[in-house]
């Protein structure tokens, strides 16, 4: 697939699956928008993509707050263009049994995953109808397709982006604007590194992949509903677990 001069806007750029969805697009000739918490982070893949002669600027953006989006887009657009692409990926868990879970991370949780994806569409809907063109892809969970213990909040938020996917490819869809959804499994990264052992195990014997998934089996499928060719394929949520949940 072929992203040569595209402008992809990745949010949780920095690590993890963020980092290997804007590498992706780097490789594929993307002008590549690395957006994570501070500029140091953001800075981290951006360096690296950098040095290995891709192009990636980092923004520093909570995606949570509408003030940080709107600048941080008005900043894209001024200095790199129209996006082209969107990836919505930055997300958090705050984990807790329902009967101990502290409101603020509800509320943060909500904020993070949910409303940051509302706000970043939002912020590029405009140019993008403009534009005629755009394709927005966003990372959700089979967390928000089946629900788990001990993260009402993060399967809640899940399940809303998966809701915004299907309003946002009915709304924009005529405009030429396509907007879809994946939903990983268990993968390797910071957010899943403290997985129990005993857990490990269960995906490992119960997904036909017999292992959980790494970054480089997700950030393929991103490219794929952002490319050009997937232009007829919108408002779905592809999961990408192994197989576990079949
Ligand atoms: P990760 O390694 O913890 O990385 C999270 C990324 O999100 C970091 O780049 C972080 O930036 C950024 N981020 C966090 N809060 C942010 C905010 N308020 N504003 C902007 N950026 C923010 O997580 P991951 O495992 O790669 O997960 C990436 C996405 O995949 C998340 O949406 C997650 O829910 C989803 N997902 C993960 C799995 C899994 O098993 N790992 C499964 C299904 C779905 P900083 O470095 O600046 O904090």
């Amino acid at each position: 697939m072929d992203f040569t001069d595209q402008i992809v806007v990745v949010t949780g750029a920095s690590r993890g699956i963020g980092r290997a969805i804007a590498q992706r697009f780097a490789e594929a000739g993307a002008v590549v928008a690395c957006v994570a918490t501070t500029e140091q982070s953001a800075g981290q893949t951006a360096l690296l993509l950098d040095q290995a002669g891709f192009r990636a600027i980092p923004y520093a953006c909570d995606v949570g707050h509408a003030e940080q989006v709107e600048a941080m887009m008005a900043n894209i657009q001024d200095q790199l263009g129209t996006p082209h692409v969107l990836v919505n990926n930055a997300g958090i868990a705050r984990d807790a049994l329902l009967v101990r879970m502290k409101d603020e991370d509800w509320d943060r949780v909500l904020e993070v995953n949910l409303k940051g994806a509302y706000l970043c569409i939002k912020a590029v809907t405009r140019a993008m109808m403009k534009a005629r063109y755009g394709r927005i892809v966003n990372v959700s969970s089979v967390v928000g397709l089946h629900g788990a213990s001990g993260q009402a909040n993060y399967a809640a938020a899940k399940a809303g982006l998966i809701g915004l996917t299907k309003a946002v490819a009915k709304e924009l869809g005529s405009r030429g604007v396509t907007c879809n959804a994946i939903a990983p499994g268990f993968i390797e990264t910071d957010m899943t590194h403290d997985l129990p052992e005993d857990f490990r195990k269960y995906v490992e014997t119960t997904a036909p992949a017999g292992r959980l998934g790494t970054a480089n089996d997700v950030a393929p499928a991103v490219l794929f509903l952002a490319s050009r060719e997937a232009g007829y394929i919108t408002g779905q949520t592809l999961t990408i677990d192994g197989g576990l949940f079949l």
